[in-house]
């Protein structure tokens, strides 16, 4: 279907950082033009939608998530990282089937999409990967997933014990059937868990698979210092440092957290042009300490927002990262420290940035594949009317999301989720935790 989107405010994230009253027309899934009385060619099937009063804007980029872990949600509270990783989030992830992984993924994805995520970076759990891709191929969503990879380590759960040519050999089946998929729409992205949990002969051999097919790598780095610590007592060195020497840095890895830096580790993320997916409501909750995002900022490393686990959070809501993203860092850095709009450039075309896709998404200008959100404004929490970037980052709120767009389709359209009833979502839901926690060794 193509689109007539009528009056609309658009907040376009383009270079010149615009913000326009136009019509723009959405034409075989990309913004095929924006301007002032727009209308349909001679004999154009198109819906019209009246955008008066109205905010159009990119997508939300989700840089960080397990959608595995949705059904978690509330069930490990108040626990740092290890800890909360060994005695809870594993065995429960161990046990997974295909269905209960299935419903965790649908689950998430519809938080995210009702939320205004078009797209998400998502690392899965070790086994069942292709419900993660199947729940994001039947919701139209934007998916990159890869296997969390797990051949090595202390605590792993008998069903996550893998060795490293399983491991590969597991990624590679996926990626085959998956990567590319859907118009492009979904993507492998190789994804060791995090330094504890692999061996150097499996880091070194993903990042040469990963640059031969063009994938993202994604994983956790210099979360928590019990982390860093014994990181360190293995290696003789820092985490990031590690990965660096491994080369398992560069534009195209996402490194999740990075809250304890040397300065050195810093420099390396910036001469290697890493990304940075920022997690600070999960730092947070978890107790892992608070990331540096104005020196990220300061020092041009390309950094972007992410809500981690429903577990650690407990919510995929990119407005509040956004919210306690800006707020965090002003006790130290002063007022000043990360302004409202640098927030929403960090959940838009920064996000977009840091995945690759930035040619394609994260911005509302001609040529981009639609993955366009529309806010309703009539809100009480949202009047007076004020500036749009403070508006978002303070202010907005999931429940502001009237329709989305991905890939020129209307997934949320007057905030109902149209591909999938959300009552069989949130069942279905109900009915996997009931199974995980019956089979789970806790
Ligand atoms: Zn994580």
């Amino acid at each position: 279907m193509n689109y007539l989107l009528k009056d609309a405010t658009v907040l376009t994230m383009n270079a010149k950082r615009e913000i326009l009253r136009v019509d723009v027309i959405l034409r075989d899934g990309r913004i095929s033009e924006m301007g002032e009385n727009l209308t349909a060619r001679p004999g154009e099937l198109i819906q019209r939608v009246d955008l008066r009063g109205k905010l159009l804007m990119p997508g939300l980029v989700q840089a960080h998530v397990h959608l595995c872990q949705t059904i978690f949600r509330g069930q490990a509270e108040d626990m740092e990282l290890l800890e909360w990783l060994e005695e809870k989030v594993w065995p429960l992830e161990a046990a997974h089937s295909l269905d209960t992984l299935h419903a965790s993924a649908r689950l998430g994805i519809a938080e995210l999409v009702m939320g205004g995520c078009t797209t998400a970076l998502d690392m899965g759990t070790v086994h069942h990967t292709e419900a993660i891709f199947e729940a994001a191929k039947e919701m139209g969503f934007r998916l990159f997933t890869g296997k969390a990879m797990m051949d090595a380590g202390k605590g792993r759960p008998g069903p996550m014990r893998e060795n490293t040519r399983e491991s590969l050999a597991e990624a590679e089946r996926v990626k085959k059937v998956w990567h590319g998929s859907e118009n492009g729409r979904l993507r492998y992205a190789y994804a060791p868990r995090f330094v504890l949990s692999c061996t150097e002969e499996l880091l070194v051999e993903v990042v040469g698979r990963a640059r031969d097919s063009g994938c993202l790598l994604h994983t956790h780095a210099s979360e928590n210092t019990a982390e860093i610590e014994q990181v360190r007592e293995k290696h003789g060195t820092d985490n990031v440092a590690y990965l660096y020497d491994l080369g398992l840095t560069g534009h195209d890895v996402v490194l999740a957290h990075c809250v304890w830096l040397t300065a050195r580790e810093m420099k390396l993320l910036k001469e290697s042009e890493t990304r940075v997916a920022h997690c600070p409501t999960s730092n947070l909750k978890l107790a892992s300490g608070v990331a540096k995002l104005p020196e990220l900022i300061d020092q041009q490393i390309h950094v972007s927002l992410g809500s981690d686990g429903a577990p650690c959070n407990n919510g995929l809501d990119m407005f509040t990262e956004m919210r306690i993203g800006a707020l965090l860092p002003k006790h130290r850095a002063g007022v000043k420290a990360v302004p409202a709009q640098k927030m929403v450039e960090l959940a838009t075309i920064g996000g977009a940035e840091c995945l690759g896709i930035a040619r394609d998404v994260g911005s509302v200008e001609i040529g981009k594949k639609a993955d366009l959100i529309v806010l309703n404004l009539d809100a009480p929490h949202l009047r007076p009317r004020h500036d749009l970037y403070t508006m978002l980052c303070y202010s907005g709120r999931p429940s502001d999301i009237q329709h989305v767009f991905i890939d020129g389709e209307l997934v949320v359209k007057d905030r109902q989720l149209i591909p999938i009833d959300m009552e069989v979502i949130l069942e279905d839901a109900d009915k996997a935790l009931a199974k995980v926690l019956r089979r789970a060794e806790l």
